[in-house]
């Protein structure tokens, strides 16, 4: 068993296996003709079942087949460009090759002790994202699992620098007082950390947007005062710089004045829109998010990453001592003073992987602006779309995209019933998902079900959009010739 042990007799071995399973994925994307199968739960569950874990198979070739079996073949593949769901995006080569070499070196980025250089390497990526977002020489930050831990993280700042000298602060009773603000059309995963933080869901005020998806901002700013008023205490507000359902860029230079006016937290969350920071062409549209005192970037989403790769940034390094503990064990408190740098300072995890490695690859191979070269690609994609969907009798479109995302509901001409378009669209995308054509996201908007297209892959064209439009009005047609059958 030891054979299976990566070390120094054994590379021809990991050469070998390794080789192997880069071999299969080749070959799978070289011949995927759409991105999914249609695979049903029902038929995939027995597959896996009966394979019993207690007996291995020995044989890595019998395993790599095995799992074309359970895996491979049925995976849904973002490559694919009429993959147009969520927000996953087609991987970039250099960042794969990092991912092959940091599992294999294994550094773990909590301490020095574990990783030397990934430490460095690490540090200086947060610098260059900080440098880009404008955050000032006091910035700093960390990589994190992905946004919703990012978004805990810096709301867990903003409860801690909320707290200390406030008048009247009478300890964990007084949390029940924090309020923090988003826009409805926010992440749910702030409501979530508000619930980690102590504070209930119900501290998150929730901000109306306009028509175009944007924090009303002076809606904000009579919630701020009601706050005040009520003798409440305003811990952050949360802009969104892109929506996960619209794409839309909360109005960042009036939320930061407001911000500042009333002695708030500005937290950004740039989880989608941090694309944006290496665009060539459109990085005026998150401008204003220089003023944050923290930002959430995922660099999996809009960098053409792997999962995971995100950060959290922050404007003062000095606020992530909230986050930091010494243990005698890793990090003792007298590292601090002998400056060697500990990661685990500044995040919520411990053992951590190097995932930046695979954002250094990808700046070193391709450079900042091929990153954005390819996020403007799918925001011009995005426009094309939405003229498509605008001439389009079939549908109604929901908003002008900013960033990489359209809106919009099949709507027949004959059928009035809002309830039965809201099945019509159910159904198609339903339908849509079984054949594996093309695979779109859906939500509400107004209380009434809309499909989505969330476009992040640079292959995908303006014949594809029309291509899968032409496919959900034939499912929903479909439905609705069946309903009248149903109903006579
Ligand atoms: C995706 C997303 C998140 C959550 O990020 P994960 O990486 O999925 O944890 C948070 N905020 C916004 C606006 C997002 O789009």
């Amino acid at each position: 068993m030891r054979s299976h042990l990566l070390n120094d007799t054994t590379t021809e071995h990991y050469r070998r296996s390794v080789t192997e399973g880069i071999e299969r994925v080749a070959a799978k994307l070289a011949t995927t003709v759409s991105p999914f199968t249609g695979v049903t739960v029902d038929a995939l569950a027995p597959r896996i079942d009966e394979i019993d874990l207690d007996k291995p198979l020995h044989d890595t070739e019998a395993v790599l087949d095995e799992l074309e079996d359970v895996y491979l073949r049925d995976a849904i593949y973002f490559h694919h460009p009429r993959y147009l769901a969520h927000l996953n995006c087609p991987v970039v080569i250099p960042a794969v090759l990092g991912e092959a070499i940091l599992s294999a070196v294994n550094s773990s980025l909590d301490t020095w002790d574990q990783s030397a250089g990934g430490t460095l390497i690490e540090r200086k990526l947060i610098d260059w994202t900080t440098a880009r977002i404008g955050l000032g020489e006091n910035a700093d930050g960390v990589f994190t699992s992905g946004g919703t831990q990012s978004n805990l993280q810096a709301l867990l700042l903003a409860r801690e620098e909320a707290k200390p000298g406030r008048d009247g602060w009478e300890g964990p009773a007084s949390l029940a007082k924090l309020r923090i603000f988003a826009s409805e059309a926010g992440h749910f995963s702030v409501k979530k950390s508000a619930q980690l933080l102590g504070l209930g869901q119900d501290a998150v005020v929730c901000v109306p947007v306009g028509a175009d998806k944007r924090m009303q901002t002076v809606a904000l700013a009579r919630e701020l005062e009601r706050c005040k008023q009520d003798g409440l205490v305003p811990m952050a507000v949360v802009a969104t710089a892109g929506t996960t359902d619209f794409g839309s860029i909360d109005p960042l230079p009036e939320v930061a004045e407001l911000c500042e006016q009333y002695g708030v937290w500005m937290h950004v969350d740039a989880a989608y829109g941090c694309g944006l920071l290496a665009s060539v062409k459109y990085r005026d549209r998150i401008d204003g998010i220089e003023r944050a005192d923290s930002v959430t970037v995922d660099y999996h989403k809009s960098f053409f990453q792997p999962v995971s790769s995100s950060a959290v940034l922050v404007r003062d390094a000095a606020t992530l001592r909230h986050a930091t503990y010494h243990a005698e064990y890793l990090n003792p408190r007298r590292m601090v003073q002998e400056r060697i740098p500990n990661q685990v300072d500044k995040s919520l995890q411990t053992t951590r992987r190097f995932d930046a490695l695979k954002l250094w690859m990808t700046l070193r191979v391709m450079g900042a602006d091929g990153i954005g070269q390819l996020f403007d690609e799918v925001c011009e994609l995005a426009v094309e779309g939405w003229k498509l969907l605008a001439a389009d009798p079939r549908y109604d479109v929901v908003v002008e995209p900013t960033l990489s995302t359209l809106v919009f509901r099949y709507i027949p001409a004959a059928v009035t019933d809002p309830a039965e378009i809201d099945r019509a669209n159910l159904y198609a995308r339903k339908a849509l998902f079984a054949s594996g054509d093309a695979i779109v996201a859906g939500t509400k908007v107004g209380g009434r079900h809309y499909l989505k297209f969330t476009l992040l892959n640079p292959e995908t064209q303006a014949s594809d959009i029309a291509a899968v439009l032409d496919l959900i009005a034939g499912h929903a047609e479909q439905y609705l010739g069946e309903s009248l059958d149903r109903a006579s």
